[in-house]
């Protein structure tokens, strides 16, 4: 727990600009009338008699806190521990804890670049149904925004720009050619753009003339930043009906349980919160060592291979040398994201990414490193970020990076990755009411809905609305 919580105190983001998101509308609203006026059918209140005798604590520091109890326990504020704890607040009737070790966007979420795209995903993979289904719900929660009188743009920072997979040698073109394929038979709009026509799509583009684009024009862009704050607000909306709570600057550190199997709470550095139903741990890259202490006294021989995998966003305010009108990846991103190298080396791979936010800043991503759970900046990989960008955009080369240091913002972030390239989105082997929804790497901002919705259908007992069998654990626990 050490290196978690010194981390938090490094971490760049606990002190990140605030984006305020004018509202014309409650957020009530959005939340639907279906719970207004509904008998709620638990209040959290604290507990004043102590526990059963046979609850265990895992941890061995004696703790002196309050305890609160709730249906359901989420750790961690990320986009999945926040979207999992609003699809609670939507769909049941259950009270909700969210405990964080800091604040929302405080880990990876807060670097997020926010493209929800599909034009680098492989249909018929494993992934593929989560990814469309999040895809869906994304867009249906725009529409709602959009159906309330709002607009989504400025409150998720909501673009549908498409997005564009570019390649620049004819293997790669031919590549693109049969990705667009399997795109349209899987039942998305997506074409194969020439370097002619990219010219007239991207006039700042250049691939080379063998080169060219699949181009999904429903591709859509968030922020993250933006659109945790909307959810937050929203989930807020429920404390007042006794339903929500958030427990922020407070480290899970050990599970309460009774017998050997039931997880009944989750102390944290401050509270115990018992949790009547649930307790998801959604801690991104954390999850890997807070998993790993919070079973440690266990009989439970449980390995959950999530770690830190660094990146790098540069963000250039108020971009005005030219513009995009689609979002951009190089197709290497594809092999980029999906690398596997050993993690105990300081690899580090760069991938250009372009993208233009809601606010006209030029967003151009990224890198892959595995270094622990350092966030430090690393200039060296802006420099290639900005290179490689180059190569792409060769009107970047007529600028200097030195002239924006005013205008920049780096976005550092720890991706949690997962060696299979799968999040684990499973109740967790051995050990009853506990669930773990992580490891979504570079993907977690755009498979966030349908993992919380995956989530609260487990929980609630209610049918798949996707195949939950390739997020599951692969190996049994020791009983
Ligand atoms: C540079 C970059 C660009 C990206 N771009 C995109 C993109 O365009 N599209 C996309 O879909 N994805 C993108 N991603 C990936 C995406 O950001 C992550 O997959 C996603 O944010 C993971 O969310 P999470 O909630 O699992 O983890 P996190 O956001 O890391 O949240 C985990 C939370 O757990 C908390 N925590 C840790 N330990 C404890 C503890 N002991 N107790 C309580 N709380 C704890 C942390 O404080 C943190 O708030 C990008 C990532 C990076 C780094």
């Amino acid at each position: 727990m050490a290196a978690i919580s010194s981390n938090f105190i490094h971490n760049p983001y606990s002190n990140s600009k605030v984006v305020v998101v004018s509202l014309r509308k409650p957020f009530s609203s959005l939340f639907g009338d279906k719970f207004l006026g509904k008998s709620l059918s638990y209040s959290p209140k604290k507990i004043t008699s102590k526990r059963s005798d046979t609850a265990r604590v895992s941890g061995l520091r004696p703790i002196k806190a309050s305890s609160h109890s709730f249906d359901v326990v989420v750790v961690g504020a990320g986009i999945i521990g926040l979207t999992i704890a609003r699809q609670f607040l939507l769909e049941s009737d259950l009270s909700v804890a969210v405990v964080d070790a800091a604040v929302p966007c405080a880990g990876a979420t807060g670097a997020g670049q926010g493209y929800l795209w599909m034009v680098h995903k492989t249909p018929g993979s494993d992934k593929w149904e989560l990814a469309m289904r999040s895809r869906k719900l994304w867009e249906k929660l725009a529409e709602n925004i959009q159906d309330q009188g709002m607009n989504p743009m400025e409150i998720l920072g909501w673009k549908k720009t498409g997005s564009l997979l570019v390649g620049r040698t004819p293997k790669e073109s031919a590549m693109l050619k049969k990705r667009v394929d399997q795109h349209s038979e899987a039942g998305l709009r997506a074409e194969f753009l020439s370097s002619c026509d990219l010219l007239s799509e991207e006039p700042a583009l250049v691939v080379g003339e063998e080169g060219g684009a699949a181009f999904l024009p429903d591709d859509c862009q968030l922020d993250a930043r933006h659109t945790v704050e909307f959810i937050e607000k929203g989930n807020r909306q429920f404390t007042s009906k006794g339903r929500y709570a958030e427990f922020y600057h407070e480290p899970a550190t050990s599970l309460l349980r009774s017998g050997s199997r039931v997880v009944e709470a989750v102390r944290t550095s401050k509270n115990t919160l018992y949790s009547k139903k649930a307790v998801v741990i959604a801690t991104g890259c954390w999850s890997g060592s807070l998993m790993h202490d919070l079973i440690r006294d266990s009989d439970i021989e449980l390995d959950v291979p999530i770690k830190p995998r660094k990146g790098h966003l540069l963000v250039l305010e108020n971009f005005n040398s030219f513009k995009l009108n689609h979002g951009l990846m190089e197709v290497g991103y594809t092999n980029h994201e999906a690398a596997k190298g050993p993690i105990h080396e300081e690899t580090s791979s760069v991938s250009m990414t372009a993208t233009m936010d809601a606010r006209g800043n030029l967003v151009l991503g990224s890198s892959r490193q595995f270094v622990g759970f350092c966030t430090e900046l690393n200039e060296s990989i802006i420099n290639s970020i900005w290179e490689r960008a180059g190569e792409f955009f060769p009107s970047l080369r007529e600028l200097s990076l030195a002239d924006y240091s005013r205008s920049r913002e780096v976005r550092i972030g720890l991706r949690p990755y997962m060696p299979d390239g799968k999040p684990l989105i499973a109740p967790v082997p051995g050990l009853s009411n506990l669930f773990l929804a992580a490891g979504h790497e570079g993907e977690g901002l755009s498979l966030a809905p349908g993992t919380a919705e995956m989530v609260a259908n487990m929980v609630l007992g209610d049918p798949e609305k996707v195949d939950r069998s390739p997020f599951a654990f692969k190996v049994n626990a020791a009983c």
